[in-house]
């Protein structure tokens, strides 16, 4: 795991030294800040490019992603869900009631898109 970290670090730097800058935007697979190269969106850590749909030029990544972004949201409330049964810290349990609130929520909006 530390020599993947490393490694994406390098790329990073690598890509930055070529006149790479660093974008707002994040990887919609890892979350890692994404770098343009000359007119590429390219993405260190998982170190592909990332492409954007041609008819527009706003980032429009999240379309493919939008199947596993769910799938990841479902995965997480089945964990928080096997904690809930576990654990009896009533703060813990307010804070991942909150929780299953905000990935809930981000599923009905994710299910609208
Ligand atoms: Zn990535």
């Amino acid at each position: 795991m530390g020599e993947d970290n490393d490694a994406s670090i390098k790329r990073m730097a690598d890509l930055l030294r070529r006149g790479a800058t660093m974008l707002a935007e994040s990887c919609p697979q890892c979350g890692s800040p994404l770098m343009k190269v000359g007119n590429d969106i390219y993405c260190a850590t998982c170190n592909r490019r990332i492409v954007y749909a041609k008819s527009d030029s706003t980032p429009a990544p999240i379309a493919t992603t939008l199947p596993e972004l769910r799938e990841t949201l479902l995965e997480k409330l089945r964990t928080v869900n096997e904690t809930l049964q576990r654990e009896t810290d009533v703060e813990v349990l307010t804070k991942l009631s909150n929780l299953v609130v905000l990935l809930l929520r981000a599923l009905r909006e994710l299910n609208k898109v």
